[in-house]
């Protein structure tokens, strides 16, 4: 990739000449240009920063910082930028716009706690593992006033307002990253701008609010984040006509179930648990017949009860407050909690044998008879549900005992809906708290933060739907950037010669091509009674070996060739994840139940399956719920989210975690490069520089800035006016071109006029 950024050899033709100034890769260059730092990469892969003392032919002297002098092939140097360039606001800035080039002065805003960096309109944010004095109301303040420059969330919230009410269309703020990289606390951070600058009807407290709610129930500690969110977000916040927030509707993605029941050595379970655990009052505790956390299963099989520097007693407070304010009545709370305390006591229901067929029966001890009477149901009916099926069969309906790992299986399968039903139950009361008035003009800006691209030892499910969530929104993201830049340059009539860039449709192609894509194949496969993770690989590698984005490897192993690297994922549990079935007998017994969260989970579900979908349906065992599956409701979200963001105009932030033991001040080279190459922020740099990435209509252009003209413009129309303005301003005629519709510039032009208007206003 080196290569590929490397101005020397980029294949992308200059829409205009510029000389061979940015030619550098021979030798001679150095000479006549007068180089004199290079980047040398040592053998540990890092770049190091050296002084060239002399070339000759075909190599080069270099002495490094600690005084070594060292001979290397001229060809393997990579130029440096002055150091005047050192810590530029935007990589565009840059002559040399090199990996190491690129990383150096990251690196260097970071050592300076300059966390924020643009590349051209991307916004890189580089987490600082840290309490960084850049927030709160005097920085507010500064960037609604513009007076601080520097790169910054708050200016990329402040840019999205203006153009919102400027353009009138909806605005969009993507943020994306690794787990742990900080996308949800830069959104939260976006959160706290737009609340200060569109405040005043007090609603923008209860949005607010939001986040520890839903941080609460969706996120959890893991190995790579104290604070993971185990869910996809969009929160999109409503403005009146006067700028002012008007509400905010929450939409979740993907909630990760199986973490209820399992969780892996050192991570924990949701945070919900444990704070209602540590901070629940004894009255509260005696209610619910609560224990402590240690004494329940499901969080005490990852050995890991706490969290460094964490209260989780008083975050229990801070989540009954914030629930408070966003009108969660304390009744509705009670049932919250008792429906947590519900799942936690199903963990711990056990089972014994009870013929010898080895059918099992719930042992009725204290977990059961807490179950149902937080649930609201009779032991019995509760003991049959965790111990039989009702299958039909034709017009008959038999009853099928349940062996124990079955009865497990409907125990967990129970609990995990509890706990999902639970959640979207707690945004639609978000919801409803926040819903926009009846004075609804729709303008908004939405915050989308989603778990970023995953590639770990071992992939499933999980990591199988987070990919192909990225796959999307990395399309999104070049289209966005580069293609559409493309056709309105073509269109407009300017001189551009294509732009090549890396489009990712052939990977989302395997995915979403019908019959033979993953997602058709996985759920074909889903609806085969006999269908298991061993027969799922074989499809996958019958129908998509000759597919140039798929490779069959051994076993239950497959790999993906996505836009950020190959990932190697393992079938075992897709087919149960994605079936994702609660037996109708549960169903029925939630609707039994004289409590009303439970009954409400029932009717949710029982519409889910009962609507009319496009998907297929499972229908495993004759009387098991019909459902869509996880994988195609999944797709569904998210053709309909990328059909929302395609309605508005995109902020990117790209979050950039600098090291993976969550630790201040350190920043791995390696690291924060493979997360560059993957956002594809080093190519949009590349592209936008070489093109003219600000536009605005003659018409537009004319009305803003046509009152500086000195000269009088009675008898002109837009297009004169503009050119007018353009002439008496000074620009160069390479800084811009006139299109048909819209004047085209390069990167910066427009501030001078800005500045000006700005002052004479
Ligand atoms: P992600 O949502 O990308 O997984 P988070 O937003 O949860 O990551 O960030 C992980 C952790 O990094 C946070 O809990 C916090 O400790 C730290 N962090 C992230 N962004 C910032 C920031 N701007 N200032 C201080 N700490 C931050
Ligand atoms: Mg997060």
């Amino acid at each position: 990739l080196i290569n590929d950024v490397d101005p020397g050899t980029a294949t992308i033709p200059l829409p205009q000449s510029d000389g061979d100034e940015r030619r550098w890769s021979d030798t001679s260059a150095y000479a006549r240009k007068k180089i004199l730092q290079s980047w040398i990469q040592l053998p540990n892969g890092n770049w190091e920063l050296g002084k060239i003392l002399s070339t000759s032919g075909e190599e080069s002297v270099i002495s490094l910082p600690e005084g070594k002098v060292i001979k290397v092939i001229s060809e393997s140097l990579v130029p440096a930028n002055p150091d005047i360039l050192d810590g530029v606001h935007d990589l565009m800035q840059l002559s040399y716009l090199n990996e190491p080039s690129v990383l150096y002065n990251l690196n260097y805003r970071y050592n300076q706690d300059m966390i924020y960096t643009k590349a051209g309109p991307v916004l890189v944010a580089v987490n600082p593992f840290k309490e960084v004095p850049l927030y709160g109301n005097r920085y507010i303040e500064a960037y609604r006033k513009r007076s601080n420059e520097s790169p910054h969330v708050y200016a990329i919230a402040d840019t999205a307002i203006r153009e919102m009410i400027r353009d009138e269309v909806n605005q969009s703020i993507i943020i994306s990253g690794e787990s742990g990289a900080g996308k949800t606390e830069t959104a939260k951070i976006a959160m706290q701008y737009l609340a200060a600058l569109g405040g005043g009807s007090g609603i923008e407290y209860e949005i607010l609010k939001t986040n520890p709610i839903l941080e609460a129930f969706g996120n959890a500690k893991t190995l790579r984040n104290d604070n993971s969110s185990r869910f996809g977000k969009l929160i999109e916040i409503h403005f009146s006509d006067s700028g002012k927030i008007s509400g905010a509707q929450v939409q979740t993605f993907l909630l990760e179930k199986s973490r209820v029941v399992q969780c892996a050595e050192g991570e924990r379970s949701y945070h919900i648990f444990y704070q209602l655990c540590a901070g629940a009052s004894s009255a509260l505790r005696e209610k619910l017949n609560l224990a402590s956390a240690h004494e329940y299963k499901y969080l005490g099989q990852s050995n890991c009860y706490s969290i460094n520097g964490v209260d989780d007693a008083e975050r229990f407070h801070t989540v009954k407050e914030a629930l408070d304010i966003v009108h969660v009545s304390k009744e509705d709370q009670e049932s919250v909690f008792a429906m947590l305390a519900a799942v936690l006591w199903l963990g711990n229901v056990s089972f014994t044998v009870i013929d010898n067929e080895n059918h099992v029966e719930p042992v009725a001890d204290e977990s059961l008879a807490t179950v149902a009477k937080l649930i609201g149901c009779n032991i019995n009916d509760l003991t049959l549900t965790l111990s039989k099926r009702n299958m039909r069969v034709r017009n008959d309906t038999i009853v099928q005992k349940l062996t124990l790992p079955q009865a497990i299986d409907a125990r967990d399968a129970l609990a995990k809906s509890i706990y999902s039903c639970l959640f979207d139950w707690l945004v639609e009361q978000i919801n409803k708290s926040l819903a926009v008035g009846k004075r609804r003009t729709g303008r908004s800006i939405s915050i989308l933060d989603i778990y970023g691209f995953e590639s770990f030892d071992k992939n499933s499910f999980e990591q199988f739907c987070i990919n192909y969530a990225n796959e999307r929104l990395q399309q999104h993201f070049n289209r966005h950037l580069f293609k559409l830049e493309q056709e309105e340059y073509i269109q407009d009539g300017i001189d551009w010669t294509r732009v090549d860039f890396e489009d990712n449709q052939d990977c989302l192609s395997l995915f979403e091509k019908k019959p033979l894509g993953l997602l058709s194949l996985l759920d074909e496969e889903s609806t085969f009674p006999n269908g298991t993770d061993m027969t799922l690989a074989n499809k996958l590698k019958e129908h998509l070996h000759s597919n140039s984005c798929f490779r069959g490897d051994k076993g239950k192993l497959f790999t993906v060739v996505h836009y950020a690297g190959e990932v190697t994922y393992e079938t075992t549990g897709f087919l149960e994840k994605n079936r994702d079935l609660l037996h109708l007998d549960s169903i029925h017994l939630l609707s039994s139940c004289s409590c009303l969260l439970p009954q409400a989970f029932a009717s949710s579900m029982l519409i889910q399956s009962e609507k009319p979908v496009a998907g297929p349906l499972y229908k495993a065992g004759g009387a098991d719920s019909q459902r869509l599956s996880v994988a195609t409701k999944f797709k569904g979200q998210l053709f309909q989210l990328m059909q929302r963001l395609g309605n508005t105009t995109p902020h990117f932030i790209r979050c950039i975690k600098p090291n993976n033991v969550q630790s201040p001040g350190l920043y791995e080279q390696g690291l924060v490069l493979q997360q560059l190459r993957c956002c594809g922020v080093l190519e949009v740099v590349r592209i936008s520089r070489s093109g003219f990435p600000t536009r605005m209509s003659h018409q537009k252009f004319s009305r803003r800035y046509g009152f500086l003209l000195v000269e009088n413009i009675a008898d002109k129309d837009p297009l004169g006016v503009s050119v007018a303005i353009l002439h008496q301003f000074n620009i160069l005629p390479e800084m811009y071109q006139v299109g048909y519709t819209k004047l085209f510039f390069r990167t910066g032009q427009i501030g001078v006029l800005e500045d000006t208007r700005n002052r004479t206003l």
